[in-house]
């Protein structure tokens, strides 16, 4: 099939703030701003940021948890705003989630057994015999004994809960899994084990993944693309070695120079920014970052910043690291966020 696995399109939720005798209407919580990337068959496109940047929202729009505000999501070409309630049932086959709390995700009164076919069965009928086989192919899939079928959620440590979460996922043969800071809640010897099999899932199944974490190491780690939310809106997006080598977006550098460097003889360098993330109720005007930016110059305030292409084919928003001199901003805007830039594992066509 022709086109991206997954296209996302000018993507936009606000939340109205509504109550109390003192409520103003007029305040909106602007969570995700004019979102656009797209993400190819077997390809990870990781969405990092910090806490309450939008990214765990378009997670929830990609899965039409929520409704969006403005913008489309595009999963194999059709129009997930498009479907029915019965079409939209099978458009998730194609699209599952994977979330942060591997225990709360499952539910506490199945077997991990019924919990790998529950949703396989939610679309057709299955003998004892063919559900125990996919759950026993599915569990030593993600590296998990088949004897533990038979036990509860409560029974297992945080890693094979989350594996148990992936083989769940996997069990509707997904063409794209959404993993929401799907690693974040385990110890970092079982984070880089739950890393390495979706690695080998992707390359043995050709799956794709949208990984939505605000840890930098874990990125560089998984990531063939990544694209920095900063208070709702992408503000770079480029393949992860060109991004990690050397970041162009003010926020982007200071995100890396403030992640913990693991080598011990090498000195951490100070993030240049200093502050919080301002209010996505009141978010400044022009670009957003300015508050905090050491480059910022007085149009930052005034105007917001177009996504522009600059030559190594990453998209940057910064009137002075990518400005918009000869490039018309609306053309900017509208570029497809699929940086150029390849990605070295394999793909699936
Ligand atoms: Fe900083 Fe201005 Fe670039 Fe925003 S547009 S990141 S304020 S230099």
């Amino acid at each position: 099939m022709k086109g991206p696995l997954l296209k996302v399109e000018n993507l936009v939720k606000h939340y109205p703030l509504g109550g109390g005798i003192f409520n103003n209407n007029s305040l909106v919580v602007r969570a995700v701003q004019d979102v656009s990337f797209s993400v190819e068959r077997g390809e990870t496109l990781c969405i990092v940021g910090e806490s309450g940047c939008g990214k765990s929202t378009v997670a929830r729009l990609l899965m039409r948890l929520v409704e969006p505000t403005e913008g489309r999501v595009l999963l194999e070409g059709i129009d997930i705003a498009s479907l029915n309630k019965h079409a939209l049932r099978d458009g998730r086959r194609r699209m599952q989630m994977v979330f942060q709390d591997p225990y709360s995700s499952l539910n506490p009164r199945l077997t991990a057994g019924q919990i790998i076919t529950e949703p396989v069965e939610n679309f057709e009928r299955m003998t004892r015999k063919k559900r125990e086989a996919l759950a026993a192919d599915l569990l030593k899939k993600v590296g998990l004994a088949p004897e533990i079928m038979h036990r509860l959620p409560s029974e297992l440590s945080g890693g094979q809960r989350q594996r148990l979460g992936i083989a769940r996922a996997l069990s509707l043969n997904p063409a794209i899994i959404i993993a929401d800071e799907a690693v974040s809640a385990l110890d970092v010897s079982v984070q880089a084990q739950i890393l390495n099999l979706l690695m080998d899932l992707q390359e043995e199944l050709g799956i794709a993944f949208l990984f939505i974490s605000h840890d930098l190491g874990v990125v560089e780690h998984i990531g063939h693309r990544v694209a920095v939310m900063y208070l709702g809106r992408i503000v770079e997006l480029a393949s992860a070695e060109a991004l990690f080598a050397n970041p162009v977006h003010p926020y982007t550098e200071a995100l890396i120079a403030a992640a913990p460097v693991p080598d011990p003889t090498q000195a951490r360098v100070e993030a240049p920014v200093e502050g919080e993330v301002p209010s996505p109720v009141k978010p400044p005007s022009g670009c957003a970052f300015h508050p905090r930016c050491p480059l910022a110059e007085e149009r930052c305030s005034l105007e917001v910043p177009a996504l522009i292409p600059i030559p190594d084919g990453r998209v940057v928003a910064c009137h002075v690291r990518a400005p918009a001199t000869g490039v018309d901003s609306q053309v900017a805007q509208a570029v497809d966020t699929h940086a150029s830039a390849p990605y070295p594992k394999n793909v699936t066509d």
